[in-house]
């Protein structure tokens, strides 16, 4: 172990018992012999400001943000990172020296970095990219397939008011209706389901992957269960598949860097780890 004070840091939720989070980050911290502990702090939605506030005088030095606190903690931030204003959430704090909160989104570096290190990027197009869903994870998706370059977006939500919305903020993407998604695949190289359909506990995803192209990249950031009904399709026609554990690991590297001071890498072996946590 490293010496100096121990380094504390929690995710906080609503419920957040089920969060993989403390283990990715026990085995950072183990991994790298830091003297740092991760916790998890359950707190409801009327608590969540003087959680926040009371984190430094704790002794935490930063938290991660999970449902339903996401959105509304961007108001009890001091300062909050252009990450963040970008998708309208912060999942990520800096507690700073002098006791003020700095608020992070890791989700565009998370799913960025995923498809960056993935095998299939190499080959990868980047024409059209398809997006299912226009909430806070798929606003965080759609940045970060900008920044990878993709030319042109297609976004298929079932409230196409809000996919309009996330077009203003998007160059070079339009809007289509949730009864098209499945026309929409054509020409396709990569889609992206940034919904909730298909998790554990949700109605499951009805998507006809007969328009999309073999080669077209299949990312699903639903990562419980691990291997969706979307993926395995997907996988089942010869698509190249990038699963939402890959997203969730990269997402947590800011923070563990930030609060613990090193840069973690995201290995096969914390990916085998944390699959049978799942
Ligand atoms: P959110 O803001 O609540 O958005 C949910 C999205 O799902 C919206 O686009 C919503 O459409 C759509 N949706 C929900 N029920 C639907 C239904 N029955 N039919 C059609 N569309 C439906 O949630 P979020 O924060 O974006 O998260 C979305 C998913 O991403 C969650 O499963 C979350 O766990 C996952 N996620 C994964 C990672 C990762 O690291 N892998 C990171 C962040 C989030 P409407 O706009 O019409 O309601």
């Amino acid at each position: 172990m490293t010496g100096g004070p121990r380094r504390k840091a929690a995710v906080i939720g609503w419920p957040a018992a089920h969060s993989l989070s403390p283990r990715v980050h026990g085995y950072w911290l183990n991994q790298y012999g830091i003297a740092g502990e991760y916790g998890i702090l359950e707190v409801p939605p009327h608590d969540l400001e003087r959680t926040l506030r009371d984190l430094g005088r704790l002794g935490y030095c930063g938290a991660n943000l999970t449902l339903p606190h996401k959105e509304s903690a961007l108001a009890y931030m001091d300062d909050i990172d252009p990450s963040a204003h970008l998708v309208g959430a912060v999942n990520t704090v800096e507690v700073l020296s002098d006791g003020r909160l700095r608020g992070y989104n890791s989700d565009v570096q998370g799913f960025r970095d995923n498809i960056k290190t993935s095998p299939h990027y190499p080959a990868l197009k980047k024409n059209h990219a398809v997006v299912l869903g226009a909430g806070g994870a798929a606003r965080a998706v759609c940045a970060a397939l900008a920044e990878l370059g993709f030319k042109r977006l297609t976004l298929c939500n079932r409230t196409r008011e809000r996919a309009e919305r996330l077009t203003h903020q998007i160059s070079n993407s339009e809007a289509v209706d949730w009864e098209s998604r499945h026309a929409a695949l054509k020409d396709a190289d990569m889609l992206v389901n940034a919904t909730s359909l298909g998790m554990q506990g949700k109605a499951p995803l009805d998507l006809c992957l007969d328009a999309l192209p073999r080669s077209a990249l299949v990312a699903d950031i639903v990562y419980a269960p691990l291997y969706t009904d979307l993926i395995r399709r997907a996988a089942a026609k010869g698509n190249p598949v990038a699963d939402g554990l890959g997203m969730l690991l990269h997402q947590a590297r800011l923070g563990f860097a930030l609060w613990f001071g090193r840069d973690p890498e995201v290995t096969e072996q914390l990916r085998r780890e944390m699959m049978e946590q799942l």
